[in-house]
């Protein structure tokens, strides 16, 4: 055929092929929920595009995506009424690796089977338009752009490191706009060429497309139709003169069909009142949303009125994903008026500190072709940013104050950092923030404590915080300018993570208590006895003289301590200068 061409994939395609095909056999049904999704973002893409250009949707404005099965042949078909492909598109994104999550799943991959591990990987990551072949051994990708007059077909086979694309003759394959999919199914895997398996398969993994989805059933209704009476009968009742009619029989029959039937619930969770929604379908949400495996540790879903309208679900995950801070993440999603808008929005949405809180945001106040460059002149952004740090806030809170303290110390130890890093960025929440911090203690070395409790346990007289920087509670413990402290019962925070002298110095104080370090020099613990410490002073002057010069530069001033009950000395930090935990913080920075 000299309209067809044949194209080599990309070598990392192959390899995530031959993975596919030879590796990756459990958990096949999610071939389903990424071709779904894929078809879902077409007709996000079109939607979107279509603000602006309304052209775009001059052959049809039906936006939904359908999926029939044909059980006699092994054959799924999954049709959308999307942006579809131009050639160039086709190639570019059915042959090489689209998007980084895939290169993801292939170093996680990777690593999981160095280390010997059987991980659902496939059902965490999805291989996007690839899972294909998870059940297919031949896939065809028909598709029209309403940018190109033509349609094209991809086909590509299990076993094979090449594709063709041709143009489509067919005039009874012509789409409109979109994209139809042909699985042929393997073998073994004909039974998802069942009608009532894809059913199921939508309802489980695309309940919260915001696309009607339909799936292609046999129904049947009941009819009344008209039977051949008993001719005996017939005669005996036809003689005392009532109607023709009334001599007839009906019978019940079921009449059997096909045809579409709307297999999703369209209308946005987010869209719903609170009250009927329970936790259950809140973390089914948010599993399917953000491809998670874990239910969320909490979630906050809330409308706001008034100034700005705008109605959003928050999450709170339960564990960390690697390099979060830096990478690109994709955690919030925004909406305008329903309209998917994008989920590249994040840093604009939120503080980079709180990256880590993942949702949906949907407004009626701004336009549908908002862009990054309008959301950052926006003021009604500005006010909805607030809004959402706020109920970020409340929701952290909220698991803080759970009756089971295992959540919190879950969250803290994952997401603990980054609330450090707020205390650094985000001065005007300094009072949100401080509540949330956690710390032991030389009263609490297992167990940490919040600053509401250091404060509740604060002697009468006792005016500061105080705390020791150190690399690990061991050597908090032994640290000598703890001695005095702990004599008076003063409870001393251990801040053990480079990060935590940081946040606290950027905190300065807690409800009016300044916190203090107990390692410099100038620390007043009230109980000081002047005369007593001249007289002291003084007897021991060429003491300190002797040993000064002993050390040379490498100590700035040998002085009397106030500060030790037992040990003989203590290398203190000045006034001024860095503590020690800082210099050692600085020290890793420049080396
Ligand atoms: P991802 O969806 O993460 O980008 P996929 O492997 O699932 O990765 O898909 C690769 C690309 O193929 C998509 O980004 C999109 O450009 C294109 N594509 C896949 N399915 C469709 C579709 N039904 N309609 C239009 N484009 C599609
Ligand atoms: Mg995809």
């Amino acid at each position: 055929d000299s309209n067809c061409e044949k194209f080599e994939y990309q070598a990392e395609v192959n390899r995530l092929m031959d993975l596919i095909v030879h590796s990756l056999y459990s958990n096949k049904e999610v071939f389903l929920r990424e071709l779904v999704s894929n078809a879902s973002d077409a007709l996000d893409k079109l939607r979107y595009l279509s603000v602006t250009e309304p052209d775009l949707l001059r052959d049809g404005v039906d936006l939904d995506v359908r999926i029939q099965a044909d059980k006699d042949n092994g054959i799924v078909t999954i049709t959308d009424s999307g942006i579809g492909m131009t050639k160039q598109e086709l190639v570019d994104s059915l042959g090489t690796i689209a998007h980084s999550g895939t290169a993801k799943f292939l170093k996680a991959l990777k690593e999981s089977q160095e280390a010997g591990k059987d991980s659902n990987l496939i059902g965490q990551f999805g291989v996007g338009f690839y899972s294909a072949f998870l059940v297919a051994d031949k896939v065809i990708v028909s598709t029209k752009s309403p940018k190109s007059d033509k349609q094209y077909v991809w086909e590509g086979e299990a076993n094979s490191s090449s594709y063709t694309i041709r143009e489509e003759t067919d005039p009874e394959k012509l789409l409109p706009r979109g994209t139809r999919l042909t699985l042929f199914l393997k073998h073994e895997d004909k039974g998802f060429a069942h009608p009532e398996k894809i059913q199921k398969l939508v309802k489980n993994y695309s309940q919260f497309v915001s696309f009607p989805i339909y799936t292609w059933q046999e129904k049947g209704h009941t009819k009344e139709v008209e039977v051949d009476e008993d001719p005996t009968e017939a005669k005996k009742e036809g003689d005392d003169g009532t109607t023709e009619e009334k001599k007839k029989k009906t019978k019940t029959v079921i009449e059997k069909y096909w045809d579409w039937e709307l297999t999703n619930e369209t209308q946005p969770i987010w869209l719903r009142n609170p009250k009927e929604v329970t936790t259950q379908e809140y973390n089914e949400f948010y599993r399917k949303t953000f491809n998670e495996y874990l239910d969320p540790l909490a979630s906050s879903h809330f409308t706001t009125e008034g100034e700005v309208e705008f109605r959003s679900i928050l999450f709170v995950p339960s564990v960390k994903k690697e390099d979060l801070i830096d990478s690109k993440t994709k955690n919030i999603r925004l909406y305008v008026k329903r309209v998917f808008i994008s989920d590249d929005f994040d840093g604009e949405l939120f503080p980079r500190y709180l990256s880590f809180v993942k949702g949906v945001v949907d407004s009626n106040d701004l336009p549908l072709n908002v862009s990054r460059e309008i959301l950052q002149e926006s003021r009604i952004v500005r006010i909805m940013r607030k809004r959402l740090v706020r109920k970020a806030f409340d929701m952290i809170l909220g698991i803080s104050l759970s009756e089971n303290r295992d959540d919190y110390d879950r969250f803290w130890e994952n997401f603990g950092k980054f609330l450090k890093l707020g205390c650094m960025e985000d001065k005007e929440n300094h009072k949100r923030l401080a509540p949330l911090l956690r710390f032991f203690s030389n009263q609490s070395e297992n167990e940490l404590i919040s600053l509401d409790e250091y404060v509740e346990n604060m002697k009468p007289e006792q005016k500061d915080i105080y705390y020791v920087a150190a690399d690990s509670v061991t050597s908090a413990k032994n640290a000598p300018f703890l001695e005095r402290l702990t004599e008076k019962e003063y409870e001393v925070l251990f801040l053990v993570d480079p990060m935590d002298e940081v946040a606290i110095q950027n905190l300065k104080s807690y409800k009016e208590k300044n916190f203090v370090d107990i390692s410099k020099e100038d620390l007043d613990l009230g109980d000081k006895n002047e005369e007593k410490e001249k007289e002291i002073k003084q007897e021991f002057s060429k003491t300190c003289d002797w040993i000064k010069k002993r050390l040379g530069d490498k100590v700035a001033r040998v002085d009397i301590s106030h500060r030790l009950s037992s040990s003989p000395c203590v290398l203190v930090s000045g006034k001024f200068g860095w503590s020690a935990n800082m210099e050692r913080l600085m020290r890793a920075q420049t080396m």
